[in-house]
Protein backbone atom coordinates (compact mmCIF):
# COMPACT_ATOMS: atom_id res chain seq x y z
CA UNK A 1 0.00 0.00 0.00
CA UNK A 2 0.72 4.02 -0.86
CA UNK A 3 2.57 5.64 2.68
CA UNK A 4 0.43 7.80 4.40
CA UNK A 5 2.61 11.03 4.54
CA UNK A 6 3.96 12.20 7.92
CA UNK A 7 3.54 15.82 9.44
CA UNK A 8 6.58 17.13 7.79
CA UNK A 9 5.38 16.60 4.10
CA UNK A 10 4.03 19.49 2.11
CA UNK A 11 0.12 19.54 2.99
CA UNK A 12 -0.57 19.50 -0.92
CA UNK A 13 0.93 16.87 -1.76
CA UNK A 14 -0.28 15.48 1.90
CA UNK A 15 -3.66 16.15 1.22
CA UNK A 16 -3.45 14.49 -2.39
CA UNK A 17 -1.92 11.93 -0.97
CA UNK A 18 -4.79 11.61 1.18
CA UNK A 19 -7.68 10.59 -1.70
CA UNK A 20 -5.03 7.51 -3.14
CA UNK A 21 -4.67 6.10 -0.01
CA UNK A 22 -6.22 2.63 -0.43
CA UNK A 23 -7.83 1.66 2.59
CA UNK A 24 -7.09 -1.43 3.83
CA UNK A 25 -9.99 -4.30 3.87
CA UNK A 26 -11.86 -5.79 6.81
CA UNK A 27 -11.96 -9.89 6.08
CA UNK A 28 -15.25 -11.20 7.96
CA UNK A 29 -14.46 -14.24 10.20
CA UNK A 30 -16.08 -17.39 8.95
CA UNK A 31 -18.42 -16.86 12.37
CA UNK A 32 -19.61 -13.28 12.22
CA UNK A 33 -20.38 -11.65 15.79
CA UNK A 34 -23.61 -10.43 16.11
CA UNK A 35 -21.65 -7.70 17.76
CA UNK A 36 -22.63 -4.37 15.86
CA UNK A 37 -25.84 -5.31 14.15
CA UNK A 38 -28.73 -3.36 13.65
CA UNK A 39 -31.94 -4.70 14.71
CA UNK A 40 -32.81 -5.63 11.26
CA UNK A 41 -29.77 -7.25 10.26
CA UNK A 42 -29.85 -9.03 14.09
CA UNK A 43 -33.57 -10.86 12.67
CA UNK A 44 -31.81 -10.93 9.16
CA UNK A 45 -29.01 -13.58 11.21
CA UNK A 46 -31.72 -15.30 12.86
CA UNK A 47 -33.64 -15.76 9.61
CA UNK A 48 -30.85 -17.16 8.31
CA UNK A 49 -30.69 -20.37 10.98
CA UNK A 50 -34.47 -20.77 10.21
CA UNK A 51 -36.06 -18.65 12.70
CA UNK A 52 -39.54 -18.77 12.10
CA UNK A 53 -40.88 -14.73 11.18
CA UNK A 54 -43.44 -14.46 13.40
CA UNK A 55 -40.63 -15.49 16.67
CA UNK A 56 -38.36 -13.12 15.07
CA UNK A 57 -39.13 -9.58 16.75
CA UNK A 58 -39.41 -11.31 20.47
CA UNK A 59 -36.27 -13.10 19.60
CA UNK A 60 -34.19 -10.00 18.34
CA UNK A 61 -35.44 -8.66 21.68
CA UNK A 62 -34.03 -11.04 23.31
CA UNK A 63 -30.84 -11.27 22.19
CA UNK A 64 -30.13 -7.41 22.06
CA UNK A 65 -31.28 -7.52 25.49
CA UNK A 66 -28.63 -10.17 26.48
CA UNK A 67 -25.70 -8.64 24.68
CA UNK A 68 -26.07 -4.66 25.42
CA UNK A 69 -27.66 -4.49 28.59
CA UNK A 70 -26.35 -7.58 30.70
CA UNK A 71 -22.95 -7.99 28.66
CA UNK A 72 -23.42 -11.56 27.43
CA UNK A 73 -20.39 -13.30 26.38
CA UNK A 74 -21.43 -16.87 25.31
CA UNK A 75 -25.35 -17.88 24.13
CA UNK A 76 -25.05 -20.60 26.98
CA UNK A 77 -25.84 -17.49 29.17
CA UNK A 78 -29.10 -16.28 26.98
CA UNK A 79 -30.73 -18.86 29.86
CA UNK A 80 -34.68 -17.88 28.52
CA UNK A 81 -33.57 -18.22 24.38
CA UNK A 82 -34.40 -22.30 23.96
CA UNK A 83 -31.46 -24.32 23.85
CA UNK A 84 -31.90 -25.81 20.66
CA UNK A 85 -31.87 -21.78 19.38
CA UNK A 86 -28.94 -20.68 21.63
CA UNK A 87 -26.99 -23.67 19.72
CA UNK A 88 -28.06 -22.89 16.34
CA UNK A 89 -26.91 -19.57 17.31
CA UNK A 90 -23.61 -21.21 18.79
CA UNK A 91 -23.27 -23.17 15.46
CA UNK A 92 -23.36 -19.69 13.32
CA UNK A 93 -22.31 -16.61 14.69
CA UNK A 94 -20.22 -15.29 17.98
CA UNK A 95 -20.79 -12.75 20.75
CA UNK A 96 -17.02 -11.62 20.31
CA UNK A 97 -16.22 -8.17 20.98
CA UNK A 98 -12.59 -6.61 19.70
CA UNK A 99 -9.72 -9.03 21.54
CA UNK A 100 -7.60 -6.90 24.42
CA UNK A 101 -3.88 -7.16 23.73
CA UNK A 102 -2.78 -4.89 26.66
CA UNK A 103 -3.93 -3.21 29.44
CA UNK A 104 -2.20 -0.10 30.85
CA UNK A 105 -3.39 2.02 34.16
CA UNK A 106 -2.14 5.28 34.42
CA UNK A 107 -0.77 6.95 37.25
CA UNK A 108 -4.29 9.02 37.32
CA UNK A 109 -6.52 6.10 36.76
CA UNK A 110 -7.20 6.65 32.88
CA UNK A 111 -7.09 3.16 31.48
CA UNK A 112 -5.95 2.60 27.83
CA UNK A 113 -6.87 -0.96 26.23
CA UNK A 114 -4.95 -1.89 23.15
CA UNK A 115 -7.30 -4.11 20.96
CA UNK A 116 -6.58 -6.18 18.63
CA UNK A 117 -8.70 -6.97 15.26
CA UNK A 118 -8.43 -9.58 12.49
CA UNK A 119 -6.27 -8.85 10.07
CA UNK A 120 -6.57 -8.02 6.13
CA UNK A 121 -4.76 -11.39 5.26
CA UNK A 122 -4.38 -14.66 7.09
CA UNK A 123 -1.03 -14.86 8.59
CA UNK A 124 -0.66 -10.89 8.49
CA UNK A 125 -0.17 -9.54 12.58
CA UNK A 126 -3.43 -8.29 13.80
CA UNK A 127 -4.54 -4.36 13.27
CA UNK A 128 -4.44 -2.75 16.69
CA UNK A 129 -6.73 0.43 17.69
CA UNK A 130 -7.12 1.77 21.30
CA UNK A 131 -9.45 2.70 23.37
CA UNK A 132 -9.11 5.34 26.51
CA UNK A 133 -11.28 5.12 29.88
CA UNK A 134 -11.25 8.29 31.86
CA UNK A 135 -12.90 8.68 34.87
CA UNK A 136 -13.39 11.34 37.31
CA UNK A 137 -15.83 12.71 40.18
CA UNK A 138 -19.10 12.83 38.04
CA UNK A 139 -18.59 11.01 35.06
CA UNK A 140 -16.61 8.72 33.62
CA UNK A 141 -15.93 8.94 29.91
CA UNK A 142 -15.04 6.27 27.26
CA UNK A 143 -13.15 7.53 23.75
CA UNK A 144 -13.63 5.52 21.19
CA UNK A 145 -11.36 4.50 17.56
CA UNK A 146 -13.26 4.36 14.48
CA UNK A 147 -10.43 3.69 12.28
CA UNK A 148 -7.16 2.05 12.69
CA UNK A 149 -4.57 5.46 11.90
CA UNK A 150 -6.26 7.95 9.81
CA UNK A 151 -5.50 9.24 6.29
CA UNK A 152 -5.45 12.59 7.94
CA UNK A 153 -1.98 14.03 8.62
CA UNK A 154 -2.61 16.57 11.07
CA UNK A 155 0.77 18.05 11.96
CA UNK A 156 0.69 17.67 15.63
CA UNK A 157 -1.29 14.37 15.96
CA UNK A 158 0.77 11.67 16.54
CA UNK A 159 -2.42 9.21 15.04
CA UNK A 160 -1.87 10.66 11.89
CA UNK A 161 1.69 9.52 11.34
CA UNK A 162 1.11 5.74 11.35
CA UNK A 163 0.91 3.88 7.92
CA UNK A 164 -2.01 1.60 8.30
CA UNK A 165 -5.22 2.50 7.85
CA UNK A 166 -8.44 0.75 8.05
CA UNK A 167 -12.23 1.33 8.90
CA UNK A 168 -13.79 -0.12 11.83
CA UNK A 169 -17.12 -1.94 11.42
CA UNK A 170 -19.92 -1.23 13.34
CA UNK A 171 -19.08 -4.50 15.59
CA UNK A 172 -15.55 -3.29 16.27
CA UNK A 173 -16.57 0.20 17.38
CA UNK A 174 -19.64 -0.56 19.43
CA UNK A 175 -17.46 -3.37 20.52
CA UNK A 176 -15.30 -0.99 22.33
CA UNK A 177 -17.60 -0.10 24.74
CA UNK A 178 -18.56 -3.88 25.31
CA UNK A 179 -15.15 -4.29 26.05
CA UNK A 180 -14.68 -1.32 28.43
CA UNK A 181 -18.17 -2.53 30.40
CA UNK A 182 -16.44 -6.25 30.59
CA UNK A 183 -13.09 -5.09 31.85
CA UNK A 184 -14.88 -2.62 34.37
CA UNK A 185 -17.44 -4.75 35.88
CA UNK A 186 -20.35 -2.29 34.43
CA UNK A 187 -22.75 -4.39 33.38
CA UNK A 188 -26.41 -5.50 34.89
CA UNK A 189 -26.57 -9.01 36.60
CA UNK A 190 -29.18 -10.91 37.59
CA UNK A 191 -28.86 -9.01 40.99
CA UNK A 192 -29.50 -5.99 38.69
CA UNK A 193 -27.49 -2.78 38.21
CA UNK A 194 -24.37 -2.04 39.98
CA UNK A 195 -24.58 0.15 43.28
CA UNK A 196 -23.79 3.96 42.17
CA UNK A 197 -24.01 5.70 38.98
CA UNK A 198 -22.67 3.53 36.17
CA UNK A 199 -18.87 3.85 35.08
CA UNK A 200 -18.97 3.98 31.46
CA UNK A 201 -21.65 7.54 31.11
CA UNK A 202 -20.13 8.97 28.46
CA UNK A 203 -18.58 8.52 24.92
CA UNK A 204 -16.47 10.41 22.60
CA UNK A 205 -15.17 9.73 19.21
CA UNK A 206 -11.62 10.98 19.87
CA UNK A 207 -10.03 8.22 19.62
CA UNK A 208 -7.85 7.17 16.72
CA UNK A 209 -9.13 7.99 13.18
CA UNK A 210 -11.62 10.37 11.52
CA UNK A 211 -14.88 9.60 12.59
CA UNK A 212 -16.68 11.49 9.32
CA UNK A 213 -14.47 9.35 7.26
CA UNK A 214 -16.16 6.23 8.27
CA UNK A 215 -19.74 7.38 8.82
CA UNK A 216 -22.22 4.98 8.09
CA UNK A 217 -20.29 2.68 10.66
CA UNK A 218 -19.96 5.26 13.25
CA UNK A 219 -23.17 5.87 13.10
CA UNK A 220 -24.93 2.76 13.23
CA UNK A 221 -22.51 1.95 16.23
CA UNK A 222 -23.37 5.37 17.79
CA UNK A 223 -27.40 4.25 17.11
CA UNK A 224 -26.62 1.38 19.21
CA UNK A 225 -24.92 3.16 22.14
CA UNK A 226 -27.61 5.04 22.30
CA UNK A 227 -30.40 2.38 21.97
CA UNK A 228 -32.76 2.67 24.91
CA UNK A 229 -32.88 -0.65 25.60
CA UNK A 230 -29.47 -1.46 25.31
CA UNK A 231 -26.46 0.29 26.01
CA UNK A 232 -28.71 3.31 26.51
CA UNK A 233 -26.45 6.35 26.66
CA UNK A 234 -28.39 9.78 26.12
CA UNK A 235 -27.15 11.60 22.97
CA UNK A 236 -26.26 14.38 24.98
CA UNK A 237 -23.86 12.62 26.32
CA UNK A 238 -22.11 11.59 23.19
CA UNK A 239 -19.53 13.75 21.68
CA UNK A 240 -18.32 12.77 18.15
CA UNK A 241 -15.30 14.89 17.24
CA UNK A 242 -14.39 15.91 13.63
CA UNK A 243 -11.05 17.65 11.73
CA UNK A 244 -14.13 19.30 9.67
CA UNK A 245 -15.52 16.78 6.96
CA UNK A 246 -17.94 19.57 5.62
CA UNK A 247 -20.17 17.38 4.22
CA UNK A 248 -20.76 14.69 6.73
CA UNK A 249 -21.40 17.13 10.03
CA UNK A 250 -24.95 17.79 8.88
CA UNK A 251 -25.78 13.71 8.51
CA UNK A 252 -24.00 13.90 11.93
CA UNK A 253 -26.89 15.89 13.06
CA UNK A 254 -29.24 14.58 10.99
CA UNK A 255 -28.67 10.60 11.17
CA UNK A 256 -27.07 10.32 14.71
CA UNK A 257 -28.69 13.10 16.91
CA UNK A 258 -25.17 13.40 18.84
CA UNK A 259 -23.10 16.49 20.03
CA UNK A 260 -20.44 17.89 17.53
CA UNK A 261 -16.83 19.11 18.75
CA UNK A 262 -14.93 20.53 15.73
CA UNK A 263 -11.09 20.40 15.37
CA UNK A 264 -10.89 24.29 14.50
CA UNK A 265 -6.76 24.54 16.10
CA UNK A 266 -6.25 27.68 13.86
CA UNK A 267 -8.51 30.68 13.04
CA UNK A 268 -6.66 31.35 10.09
CA UNK A 269 -6.89 29.07 6.91
CA UNK A 270 -3.05 29.56 5.90
CA UNK A 271 -2.10 28.49 9.51
CA UNK A 272 -4.88 25.89 9.71
CA UNK A 273 -3.55 24.68 6.12
CA UNK A 274 -0.52 23.52 7.58
CA UNK A 275 -1.77 22.00 11.36
CA UNK A 276 -4.84 20.51 9.67
CA UNK A 277 -4.47 20.08 6.07
CA UNK A 278 -8.13 18.99 5.10
CA UNK A 279 -8.42 22.68 5.37
CA UNK A 280 -7.57 22.94 2.06
CA UNK A 281 -10.52 20.66 0.65
CA UNK A 282 -12.74 22.72 3.56
CA UNK A 283 -11.86 26.02 5.05
CA UNK A 284 -12.74 27.54 7.94
CA UNK A 285 -15.98 29.39 6.26
CA UNK A 286 -17.27 26.94 4.76
CA UNK A 287 -16.39 24.69 7.91
CA UNK A 288 -18.41 27.22 10.61
CA UNK A 289 -21.29 27.52 8.09
CA UNK A 290 -21.77 24.03 8.42
CA UNK A 291 -21.17 24.15 12.55
CA UNK A 292 -24.44 27.57 11.81
CA UNK A 293 -26.49 25.02 10.17
CA UNK A 294 -25.64 22.08 12.93
CA UNK A 295 -28.96 20.44 12.98
CA UNK A 296 -30.12 20.88 17.13
CA UNK A 297 -27.47 23.39 17.99
CA UNK A 298 -28.61 25.45 20.55
CA UNK A 299 -27.59 27.15 23.51
CA UNK A 300 -28.25 24.21 25.39
CA UNK A 301 -26.11 21.91 22.69
CA UNK A 302 -23.56 23.95 22.29
CA UNK A 303 -20.74 22.94 19.47
CA UNK A 304 -17.39 22.51 21.08
CA UNK A 305 -14.58 24.59 19.27
CA UNK A 306 -11.22 22.30 19.99
CA UNK A 307 -8.18 24.24 20.19
CA UNK A 308 -4.87 22.76 20.27
CA UNK A 309 -2.59 25.07 22.35
CA UNK A 310 0.96 25.34 20.25
CA UNK A 311 3.45 27.20 21.51
CA UNK A 312 4.42 30.21 19.58
CA UNK A 313 2.52 29.28 16.74
CA UNK A 314 -1.53 29.93 17.66
CA UNK A 315 -1.54 30.87 20.81
CA UNK A 316 -0.98 34.76 20.37
CA UNK A 317 -3.94 36.82 22.12
CA UNK A 318 -4.46 38.13 18.50
CA UNK A 319 -5.41 34.73 17.97
CA UNK A 320 -7.90 34.57 20.79
CA UNK A 321 -9.69 37.53 20.15
CA UNK A 322 -9.91 36.09 16.28
CA UNK A 323 -11.16 33.02 17.52
CA UNK A 324 -14.15 35.09 19.71
CA UNK A 325 -15.13 37.18 16.31
CA UNK A 326 -15.21 34.11 14.20
CA UNK A 327 -17.76 31.98 16.68
CA UNK A 328 -19.85 34.64 17.00
CA UNK A 329 -23.70 33.34 15.89
CA UNK A 330 -23.01 30.10 16.73
CA UNK A 331 -23.59 28.23 20.20
CA UNK A 332 -20.17 27.43 21.03
CA UNK A 333 -17.83 26.48 24.06
CA UNK A 334 -14.48 26.12 23.60
CA UNK A 335 -12.08 23.42 25.03
CA UNK A 336 -8.40 24.49 25.23
CA UNK A 337 -6.57 21.21 24.77
CA UNK A 338 -2.89 21.81 26.07
CA UNK A 339 -0.60 19.89 23.39
CA UNK A 340 0.17 16.63 24.45
CA UNK A 341 3.38 15.70 23.15
CA UNK A 342 4.94 12.16 21.07
CA UNK A 343 8.71 11.43 20.34
CA UNK A 344 9.43 13.33 17.15
CA UNK A 345 7.07 16.07 16.90
CA UNK A 346 8.28 19.58 16.24
CA UNK A 347 5.78 21.18 18.33
CA UNK A 348 5.31 22.33 22.14
CA UNK A 349 3.25 23.11 24.81
CA UNK A 350 1.88 26.52 25.07
CA UNK A 351 3.11 27.96 28.44
CA UNK A 352 0.87 27.47 31.54
CA UNK A 353 0.53 31.61 31.33
CA UNK A 354 0.21 31.82 27.78
CA UNK A 355 -2.84 29.24 28.32
CA UNK A 356 -4.58 30.98 31.04
CA UNK A 357 -4.39 34.96 29.00
CA UNK A 358 -5.42 33.16 26.14
CA UNK A 359 -8.36 31.53 28.29
CA UNK A 360 -9.00 34.66 30.01
CA UNK A 361 -9.66 36.47 26.71
CA UNK A 362 -12.43 33.78 25.24
CA UNK A 363 -13.64 33.55 29.16
CA UNK A 364 -14.67 37.58 29.17
CA UNK A 365 -15.98 37.22 25.72
CA UNK A 366 -18.73 35.06 26.93
CA UNK A 367 -17.59 31.52 26.41
CA UNK A 368 -16.82 28.86 28.63
CA UNK A 369 -13.47 27.81 28.17
CA UNK A 370 -12.15 24.86 30.14
CA UNK A 371 -8.73 23.57 29.96
CA UNK A 372 -8.69 19.99 29.00
CA UNK A 373 -6.79 18.61 31.60
CA UNK A 374 -4.35 15.73 30.00
CA UNK A 375 -5.21 12.88 31.41
CA UNK A 376 -2.96 9.41 31.16
CA UNK A 377 -0.01 11.05 29.40
CA UNK A 378 2.18 8.73 30.96
CA UNK A 379 0.73 6.02 28.53
CA UNK A 380 0.52 7.74 25.90
CA UNK A 381 -3.62 7.61 25.95
CA UNK A 382 -3.71 11.67 25.98
CA UNK A 383 -5.47 13.41 22.44
CA UNK A 384 -3.63 12.98 19.35
CA UNK A 385 -1.06 10.53 21.64
CA UNK A 386 -2.97 7.45 20.15
CA UNK A 387 -0.96 5.16 17.79
CA UNK A 388 -0.79 1.43 17.84
CA UNK A 389 2.02 -0.89 19.02
CA UNK A 390 2.74 -1.47 15.61
CA UNK A 391 5.34 1.17 15.45
CA UNK A 392 6.54 0.51 19.13
CA UNK A 393 7.89 3.20 21.49
CA UNK A 394 11.59 2.27 22.87
CA UNK A 395 11.53 1.74 26.81
CA UNK A 396 13.61 4.89 26.87
CA UNK A 397 10.71 6.99 25.05
CA UNK A 398 8.32 5.53 27.62
CA UNK A 399 10.62 6.94 30.44
CA UNK A 400 10.76 10.12 28.66
CA UNK A 401 7.07 10.74 28.40
CA UNK A 402 6.18 9.06 32.11
CA UNK A 403 8.31 11.85 33.39
CA UNK A 404 6.58 14.26 31.44
CA UNK A 405 3.46 13.25 33.04
CA UNK A 406 4.29 13.40 36.81
CA UNK A 407 6.29 17.07 36.31
CA UNK A 408 2.86 18.43 35.11
N1 LIG B 1 -10.03 12.87 14.09
C1 LIG B 1 -10.89 13.55 14.95
C2 LIG B 1 -11.03 12.93 16.32
C3 LIG B 1 -9.78 12.37 16.96
S1 LIG B 1 -8.58 13.47 17.59
C4 LIG B 1 -10.46 15.00 15.08
O1 LIG B 1 -9.38 15.33 14.63
O2 LIG B 1 -11.24 15.77 15.60
C5 LIG B 1 -9.31 14.17 19.06
C6 LIG B 1 -8.79 15.56 19.38
O3 LIG B 1 -7.41 15.52 19.80
C7 LIG B 1 -8.83 16.50 18.18
O4 LIG B 1 -9.30 17.77 18.55
C8 LIG B 1 -7.38 16.56 17.80
O5 LIG B 1 -7.09 17.70 17.03
C9 LIG B 1 -6.71 16.56 19.15
N2 LIG B 1 -5.27 16.25 19.10
C10 LIG B 1 -4.61 15.55 18.18
N3 LIG B 1 -3.29 15.47 18.49
C11 LIG B 1 -3.13 16.14 19.65
C12 LIG B 1 -2.01 16.38 20.52
N4 LIG B 1 -0.82 15.88 20.24
N5 LIG B 1 -2.21 17.10 21.64
C13 LIG B 1 -3.44 17.54 21.96
N6 LIG B 1 -4.54 17.32 21.21
C14 LIG B 1 -4.39 16.64 20.06
FE1 LIG C 1 -6.66 12.24 12.14
FE2 LIG C 1 -7.87 13.70 14.05
FE3 LIG C 1 -5.23 13.07 14.22
FE4 LIG C 1 -6.06 14.82 12.40
S1 LIG C 1 -6.16 15.07 14.64
S2 LIG C 1 -4.61 13.14 12.05
S3 LIG C 1 -8.04 13.98 11.82
S4 LIG C 1 -6.95 11.64 14.30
Amino acid sequence: MTDVPTGSVDPASALAALEKTPLERFVAPAKPSLVGLSRAELGDALAAIGVAERERKMRVQQVWHWLYLRGARAFAEMTNVAKPMRDALDAHYTLARPEVASEQVSVDGTRKWLLSLPATNPGEAPHLVECVYIPETDRGTLCLSSQVGCTLTCSFCHTGTQRLVRNLTPGEIAGQILVARDRLGDWVTAAGPREGSRLVSNIVMMGMGEPLYNFEAVRDALLIASDGDGLALSRRRITLSTSGVVPNIHRTGDEIGVMLAVSLHAVRDDLRNELVPLNRKYPIKELLKACRDYPGASNARRITFEYVMLKGINDSLADAKELVRLLKGIPAKINLIPFNPWPGTRYDCSDWEQIEKFSDVVFNAGYSSPVRTPRGRDILAACGQLKSATEKLSARERLALRAMAMTD
